[in-house]
């Protein structure tokens, strides 16, 4: 019998490997099933070539359990070692610096394994202590077993074994006994065995019998040898896609379409990506691509591999060039991994583009599930808006659809202002801005709709693209001043007259959290409604942006300011301003003849000083000035005071106010009860 120290140069790498790869213990799994699975391609290999005369006979790879003796079982009829072998690949690994490495990667398995094949020794990540039974698939091999316990220290003796091929005997950790549960094992063979090439079995399949479940002959075998995305599209049915995406996202709709990779220059790679019908935001952080490498699963986190919008589709990658042993930050700088990258953002705009031009209909129908992926590219990829800009639509208020080019035409005889620019009118929901998208299709002008969770960024991006494009929301500003043809006609009131009716509806409007209105008076024509609400385009886009962006959440604590337009070309407003001055005047009149005066005064006080240095003008003159400004201010607030208890009473005022507050969803509680209470009244 052999005895001898495994060739680490570190003291004790067991208790290392198993204290920085604790989060990654379940993948010791993966690695020796792989070898076992490597092995036996090997043997297949060495068949093909006529070096193997024997029979393969059954090559299925083994999974047991047995909860008594507290061990885990992988066998394979592979190529097997013999004693220098073993001594050579499983003794003499190199481990040179292995500190450092496991210092700087401690983050992440894959890398250490990756880098060291250290595949085989993450079995000591579980098990204290491990059993390698092996004979080689050689002729008059002498069969071998090979015994660790966790230190560096190995036996190695003959044994007996008539059989070709290796067992891999897990004495597993006290603190790992949960993977001495038939199901935990079930589970992580179908995550990372799902489809590895040669059949694995766990156990037998069981049947019930007798109120119990008992195992049958056959095979529970847990993968699927012949996945789906290693078959050559031309023999594979739109079924098969669909089946296969089943199977891997159980609980997803049906997917839009997919795409099958296929590269083997300049670098390896297969796949099938799925468009998924995305319901809710949880769909997108469950389901995810899956990186395999050689049909081995790795991981479902692949930033950094595909373009940051494609993490969004579903699917398979399959590629044996994506340096698993790296970090992160250096996956994104390798060149394979850019090379990859781009080739997919390229296969992704091909497919949607000849979606769109062999079949613009079903192109449109799928439109709504696909626009938020086409979107995202947008927004995170220059060069996915190079091609993407020609086949991404914009949908109308009325449920058309247009290429950004297509609108342009359409609109721009309708929809430029008068410095040149083409305004785009949108609406974010179809229901709440209704008036304003009644208004505006009404004068002629298209509405779009942009509902989607990223439109708002995209509109930005958008008015930066497109040529002199300005996006306006329709509820922006009172239809005539939307879209500004000509210099806007102004307020053909009198001053004071446009002051009244500030103050009138002013003095009414109810206390909102965070709100803030404006009053304003505009012409408006007879035809349009007596008072409606509007926000500016840019402040509604600093606020949502600041929103978005966790620095700016100052502008986010900022009230809302609106607008309230009264249209004094309505009969309404009109009654409301002769009412307010016929009741108003006698009390009026003489506050307004004190402000005159006072006003008067002031003037005179100003011109005195005007021609002054600041040092010059004594005392006295300050205080006469402050004074009269004191008093002017006075019977303004008297005034104000006075119209206020005018329009108090007014009920035509209150129920203006709250219609237009009602048609944008502002009123609530109490508002709408007493609001609905008077309007019994009025009838
Ligand atoms: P890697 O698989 O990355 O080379 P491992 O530590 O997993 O590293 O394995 C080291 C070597 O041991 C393998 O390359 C292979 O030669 C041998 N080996 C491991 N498992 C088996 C097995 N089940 N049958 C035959 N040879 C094996």
């Amino acid at each position: 019998m052999q005895k001898g120290n495994i060739g680490v140069t570190t003291e004790n790498i067991f208790p290392v490997i198993k204290k920085f790869l604790y989060s990654d213990h379940e993948i010791f799994l993966r690695e020796l099933v792989s070898n076992a699975v490597d092995a036996t391609q090997k043997l297949k290999t060495l068949a093909s070539k006529g070096d193997f005369k024997g029979e393969m006979g059954d090559i299925t790879v083994r999974v047991a359990l047995d909860k008594e003796a507290g061990t885990i079982t992988i066998s394979d009829r592979g190529i097997g070692m013999t004693a220098e072998e073993i001594d050579k690949y499983i003794n003499q690994i190199a481990f040179s610096g292995a500190n450092d490495f496991l210092d700087k990667y401690k983050e992440d398995a894959n890398a250490i394994i990756g880098h060291f094949g250290l595949g085989f020794y993450s079995a000591f990540m579980v098990a204290k202590k491990v059993d390698i039974i092996t004979r080689s698939y050689k002729e008059e091999a002498q069969a071998v077993k090979w015994s660790c316990d966790g230190s560096p220290e190995y036996t190695l003796e003959e044994t007996d074994r008539t059989d070709r091929g290796t067992d891999i005997v897990l004495h597993v950790d006290d603190d790992c006994k949960e993977f001495l549960e038939e199901s935990r094992l079930s589970t992580l063979l179908s995550k990372y065995c799902r489809f590895l090439p040669v059949a694995v079995a766990f156990g037998k399949k069981k049947e019930w019998k007798e109120g119990k479940q008992v195992d049958t002959d056959e095979d529970n075998v847990i993968n699927d040898t012949a996945p789906l995305w290693m078959k050559k599209p031309q023999d594979l049915t739109d079924e098969d896609y669909k089946k296969f995406y089943r199977d891997l996202y159980p609980m997803s709709d049906e997917p839009l379409f997919w795409i099958h990779l296929n590269v083997d220059y300049p670098f390896n790679l297969t796949g099938v990506l799925y468009f998924p019908r995305i319901k809710s935001n949880l769909d997108l952080q469950k389901n995810k691509i899956q990186l395999y490498c050689n049909q081995v699963y790795v991981t479902d986190s692949v930033e950094g591999i595909v373009p940051d919008f494609l993490t969004l589709l579903h699917g398979v990658i399959d590629s044996p060039d994506i340096p698993l042993n790296v970090s992160r930050s250096y996956l994104q700088s390798d060149s394979n991994v850019k090379k990859i990258s781009t080739y997919i953002t390229k296969k992704v705009s091909d497919r949607l583009s000849a979606i769109f031009k062999n079949d613009r209909k079903e192109f449109e129908q799928k439109w709504d599930d696909l626009k938020l992926f086409i979107h995202y590219g947008l927004l995170t990829q220059e060069d996915f808006y190079d091609k993407a800009g020609k086949f991404t639509l914009f949908k109308d208020t009325d449920d058309k659809y247009y290429t950004y080019e297509e609108y342009q035409t359409l609109i721009k005889e309708n929809q430029t202002d008068k410095e040149g620019n083409l305004i785009y009118l949108y609406a974010n929901n179809k229901e709440e801005q209704y008036i304003y998208i009644e208004a505006a299709t009404a004068k002629g002008y298209n509405v779009l709709l942009m509902d989607g969770q990223l439109d708002s960024a995209l509109v930005g991006l958008l008015e930066r693209k497109l040529e002199k494009a300005r996006f306006t929301r329709v509820d922006s500003d009172v239809i005539d001043r939307l879209i500004a043809k000509e210099d806007a006609s102004e307020t053909n009131l009198e001053a004071g007259k446009g002051e009244m009716l500030s103050s009138v509806f002013r003095s009414q409007l109810p206390q909102l959290n965070k709100v803030e209105f404006n009053v304003e008076t505009h012409t408006l024509g007879e035809a349009a409604g007596p008072i409606m609400i509007t926000q500016a385009e840019y402040m509604r886009r600093m606020k949502e942006m600041a929103n978005l962006q966790p620095g700016m959440a100052f502008y986010g604590e900022m009230p809302d300011m609106f607008n309230l337009v009264l249209n004094v070309d309505h009969k309404l407003i009109k009654g409301v301003l002769a009412d307010a001055e016929k009741e108003c005047e006698a009390s009026l009149s003489p506050i307004e003849a004190e402000i005159r005066g006072l006003s008067a005064r002031r003037a005179a006080l100003e011109q005195v000083q005007k021609d002054k240095k600041a040092e010059e003008i004594t005392e006295d003159e300050k205080n006469d000035l402050a004074d009269v400004e004191k008093k002017i201010a006075d019977e303004r607030s008297k005034k104000e005071a006075l119209i206020a208890g005018y329009a108090a009473q007014n009920k035509v005022v209150h129920q203006l106010i709250d219609l237009a507050l009602l048609q944008n969803g502002m009123l609530k509680g109490e508002a709408l009860n007493n609001f609905v209470k008077r309007s019994i009244e009025l009838i």
